[in-house]
């Protein structure tokens, strides 16, 4: 059974759900937020809240820190941002760029080593990416930027697993199309179902699974 869990990214949707599942089932849940409402929200749901902003390095170098003594079965992170609604060919502004993948590539480079002594032996360490990031199941266009900075955290979660070897089995997901403030309301599925699918997969990978991409119900998704 999964008893200690890091949240990255925890305020809202997806990753609040982890924190408000894992919690029902009576894990203890260390969970970041980078807003006094975030971590308000983590801490109803019972979760330890830490302040943190994956964008930020003042806020990322100290992680470790703040983390020491604890051993994680689950870490998940969850910080990402979407960006501009901007199609193929149409460039983003050099501001656009910077938030995306700052946000999204650079926040999961910054913050995966600060985890590492803080997996505890066997550990599972998930990244959510998006369908959206896969290149060679790519049947149309559409937000260019995201889907460049998802392809690129992908790359990023390969290397972390082949670099953790069997110290921790390391995944990338695709959540499904939920129903957040990123997903909107027309998603298929509700943050519940969403977590509750992704947490099964979880709780059944085998070191064997590492440096995978994954649909929320297990699948494999072509990188
Ligand atoms: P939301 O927009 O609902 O939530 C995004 C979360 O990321 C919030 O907790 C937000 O915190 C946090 N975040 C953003 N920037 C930072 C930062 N610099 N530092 C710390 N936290 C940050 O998105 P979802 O819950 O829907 O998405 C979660 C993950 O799943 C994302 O990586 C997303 O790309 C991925 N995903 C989602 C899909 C969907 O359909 N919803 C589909 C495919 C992938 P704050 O409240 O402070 O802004």
């Amino acid at each position: 059974m999964t008893r200690n869990v890091l949240v990255v990214g925890a305020s809202r949707g997806i990753g609040l759900e982890f924190v408000r599942q894992y919690g029902e089932d009576g894990a203890r849940v260390v969970a970041t937020a980078r807003s006094d409402e975030g971590l308000a929200a983590i801490k109803a749901y019972g979760g330890r809240p830490l302040r943190l902003d994956v964008g930020r390095l003042d806020s990322t170098a100290g992680l470790a820190w703040q983390l020491d003594g604890e051993a994680f079965d689950v870490v998940i992170v969850c910080a990402g941002v979407y960006g501009p609604r901007k199609n193929a060919l149409d460039t983003p502004t050099a501001d656009e760029f910077d938030e995306v993948m700052r946000t999204n590539v650079l926040g999961p480079m910054r913050v995966i080593p600060q985890l590492v002594e803080s997996l505890a032996p066997g550990a599972r360490l998930v990244v959510l990416s998006s369908r959206m990031g896969g290149i060679g199941s790519r049947t149309q266009s559409g937000g260019w930027l995201y889907r460049a900075s998802k392809a690129a955290v992908n790359s990023v979660l390969k290397d972390t697993s082949l670099a953790l070897g069997d110290r921790a089995t390391c995944v990338a997901f695709h959540p499904g199309w939920v129903q957040t403030d990123m997903g909107g309301a027309g998603a298929d599925l509700t943050p519940a179902q969403s977590v509750s699918s992704m947490r099964a997969v979880i709780a059944g990978l085998t070191p064997a699974d590492t440096g995978r991409f994954l649909d929320h119900d297990g699948s494999p998704i072509p990188w």
